[in-house]
C-alpha cells in the first residue's frame, strides 16, 4: 500500500505541476538537442524497422529511434519523456531483437530503444568458484555462449534460439530444455542494472532492491529497462548426445518426461514434440540423426498416427564418451518408447545449443523466414494435460502445423515464485508451444486465418474446460483479460507500476497500460 501511495503521489504532484512549457509538436526537435553519445534517428528506414517483429502481424510506426551508446543516453531520453509529465502521449519500447510475436517491443508514436547497440558493459567473464558474466541488457545471448566458452565457461538455462537480447528474454522468462534443472533464465541473474521509467539509474538483486530486481524478472517490460545483467555460468562440456524416441501413447510418453525431469543427473536436457498426421517422418531424420537399429527403423510406419518424440540430450567431455554411453544406455533403458525409435547423434555444444540458427538460414535462404508467425504459447498444469492433448492433439489439430508443437514439462521448485511471471497453481506444469509459420496467401491449413481460428479454439476450450492454464509470452488487448491473466497477481502488478512507471512510459507494446494523458 506504501507503494502504491508513493507512486499515486508522483502522478498527483506530475498532473499539477503539469510541464506545458513544451508543446507537444516541438518533441522531435527537443529530442534531437538531447546531449546523446550514441544518437536518435528520425529516418523513415529506421523507423520501418522498429515497427515490425518476428510475429510479422502488427505494425505500429514510432516517432523515432534511439541507438544509445550509454546508460545516460536510456537515462536522459526517459527523463526527458518524464519531464513532459502525462501531457504527451509519449512512450518508449526497449526493443531487444525484435522477436516478439505481438508488435510487443513497438511504441506508437513513441520512441524505441533499440538495445542491441548498448555496448557497455563489454562483456566481462568472472570465472573463480561462482562464476559469472556481466553483459549488456541488448547483448544477443549467441554472443555470450562464444565468449564464455573461451573461459572454458557457459550459461546454465537457455533458450531454443540464441539470436535474442538478454533484456527479451528476461522480460518473459527464457525457457528451454535446461530449465527441469536450472529453471528459466530468470532464476539464473544475479543482479541487473535499471532505467526505470523516471529514468533513475537503479541497480537490484535478491539483497539490493528487491523489490524492483523480482518485478523486473519476467514483467514484460512493464518498470524499467534491463541495461546490464550479471549472469551465473558453470563449465562449458564439449559435447552433446542428442537423442529422439518415439511414443504412440501419450500417457507413457508424459510418464517418462516427469520421470526423467526428477532424475536430476540423467539427462542435461529434456524437451519433446508431437507429430500429427505425418509419414516420412523417420526418412527426414536420417540426414542428422542415426538409427539404434537401421533395419528395425526402416520398417517403422508412422501411418498418419499421432506421434509424441521425446528429445533429450546428454552433456560431455570426449575423455568421458564411453562412460556417457554407459549412462545413457542404462537411462534410456528405463523407458518405453517404441524400440525401432531410437536415434541418436553426437554434436558439439555450440551445434546443439545453436540448433535452431541452423534452420534459420535454410528458411531465410527459401524466403521462409520472414512469414507471419501466429505463435500461440501455455503453461499447462500436469493434471489436465491429458485433458488438453485428447481434444487438441485428438481434435482441433488434425495435421502437423508448418511449424513444431513443442510439449515438455518443468518443475516449479526451480522458479521462482515471486518474479513477475505468471504460472499455473501447479508444482509441476507443462510448456507447449505451437510454433506454426504461416504460408502467404494460403487459404489451406498453413495459411494465417486456418492457424489464428485454431489458436483461438485452443484457448476457448482451455477457458470453457477450467484448465487453468496460462499464457506465456501473454497477448491480450483489454485489461479485464490482464487482470484475468495475473489473477491474484494483479494488484502487486499495480503497484510496482505505480511506483516504477507510473506514467505508463514503458511497453506500451503489450498492452496492459495506456500512458495517462
Ligand atoms: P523483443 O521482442 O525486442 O522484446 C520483448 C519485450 O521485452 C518487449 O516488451 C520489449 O519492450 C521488452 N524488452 C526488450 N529488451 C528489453 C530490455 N533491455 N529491458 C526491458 N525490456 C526489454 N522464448 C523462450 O522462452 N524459449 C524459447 O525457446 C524461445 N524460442 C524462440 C525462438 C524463436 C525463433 C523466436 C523468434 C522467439 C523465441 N522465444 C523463446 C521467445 C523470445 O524469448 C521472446 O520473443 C523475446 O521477447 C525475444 O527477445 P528479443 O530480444 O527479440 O526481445
Amino acid at each position: 500500500n506504501i507503494l502504491f501511495i508513493r507512486g499515486f503521489m508522483i502522478l498527483f504532484i506530475s498532473c499539477i505541476t503539469l510541464r506545458l512549457n513544451f508543446s507537444i509538436s516541438s518533441i522531435p526537435s527537443t529530442l534531437k538537442s538531447l546531449p546523446l553519445e550514441g544518437h536518435i534517428s528520425f529516418e523513415e528506414v529506421d523507423l520501418k524497422h522498429a515497427a515490425r517483429d518476428f510475429g510479422n502481424r502488427y505494425q505500429s510506426h514510432p516517432i523515432a529511434v534511439l541507438h544509445p551508446k550509454s546508460v545516460s543516453d536510456i537515462a536522459d531520453t526517459i527523463k526527458h519523456i518524464w519531464n513532459y509529465g502525462p501531457g504527451s502521449q509519449l512512450t518508449v519500447a526497449a526493443r531487444g531483437h525484435g522477436h516478439s510475436l505481438q508488435g510487443q517491443a513497438q511504441a506508437h508514436g513513441g520512441v524505441v530503444i533499440n538495445m542491441e547497440s548498448l555496448s557497455v558493459p563489454e562483456m566481462q567473464v568472472h570465472a573463480g568458484e561462482s562464476p559469472y558474466v556481466d553483459v549488456s541488457g541488448g547483448e544477443l545471448w549467441i554472443n555470450i555462449l562464444h565468449e564464455t566458452l573461451r573461459y572454458g565457461l557457459t550459461p546454465r538455462s537457455w533458450t531454443d534460439y540464441l539470436h535474442l537480447t538478454v533484456g527479451g528474454t528476461l522480460s518473459n522468462a527464457g525457457v528451454s530444455g535446461q530449465a527441469f534443472r536450472h529453471g528459466p533464465q530468470i532464476s539464473n541473474v544475479q543482479k541487473l542494472e535499471i532505467v526505470t521509467g523516471t529514468g533513475e539509474v537503479m541497480n537490484c538483486s535478491e539483497e539490493q532492491n528487491g523489490e524492483l530486481f523480482h518485478s523486473v524478472l519476467g514483467g514484460l517490460g512493464q518498470f524499467g529497462i534491463i541495461t546490464k545483467a550479471r549472469i551465473f555460468l558453470e563449465p562449458a562440456p564439449a559435447m552433446v548426445k542428442w537423442i529422439r524416441v518415439l511414443y504412440a501413447d501419450f500417457t507413457a510418453f508424459t510418464r517418462d518426461q516427469e520421470q526423467l525431469i526428477f532424475a536430476e543427473k540423467a539427462f542435461d536436457y529434456v524437451e519433446g514434440f508431437v507429430i500429427i498426421n505425418k509419414t516420412g517422418l523417420l526418412n527426414n531424420w536420417r540426414s542428422s540423426f542415426n538409427p539404434q537399429d537401421p533395419v528395425q527403423a526402416s520398417k517403422f510406419k508412422s501411418d498418419g498416427r499421432t506421434l509424441f518424440c521425446l528429445e533429450l540430450a546428454k552433456y560431455y567431455n570426449l575423455e568421458e564418451t564411453l562412460l556417457v554411453n554407459q549412462e545413457v544406455e542404462k537411462h534410456l533403458s528405463h523407458l518405453n518408447y517404441i524400440p525401432s525409435t531410437l536415434f541418436q547423434t553426437e554434436v558439439t555444444y555450440v551445434d546443439f545449443l545453436d540448433r535452431v540458427h541452423i534452420s534459420e538460414i535454410k528458411l531465410r535462404s527459401k524466403g521462409l523466414w520472414d512469414v507471419p508467425h501466429p505463435w500461440l504459447n501455455l503453461f499447462i498444469p500436469k493434471t489436465k494435460i491429458h485433458n488438453f492433448a485428447e481434444v487438441v492433439f485428438g481434435n482441433i489439430m488434425t495435421e502437423t502445423s508448418n511449424g513444431p508443437v513443442l510439449i515438455y514439462p518443468v518443475n516449479k521448485s526451480k522458479w521462482d515464485n515471486i518474479t513477475s511471471l505468471v504460472m499455473p497453481e501447479e508444482d509441476i506444469f507443462y510448456l507447449v508451444a505451437f510454433l506454426a509459420s504461416a504460408v502467404p496467401s494460403s487459404n489451406g491449413p498453413d495459411g494465417l486465418e486456418h492457424i489464428l481460428s485454431q489458436n483461438k479454439k485452443i484457448l476457448e476450450y482451455c477457458e470453457r474446460a477450467h484448465l487453468g492454464v496460462k499464457q506465456y509470452l501473454p497477448h491480450y488487448t483489454t485489461q479485464e483479460e490482464w487482470r484475468a491473466h495475473f489473477g491474484s497477481q494483479w494488484e502487486i502488478f499495480l503497484q510496482r507500476k505505480s511506483v516504477y512507471d507510473p506514467l505508463a512510459i514503458l511497453a506500451p507494446g503489450q498492452r496492459i497500460f495506456q500512458k495517462s494523458i
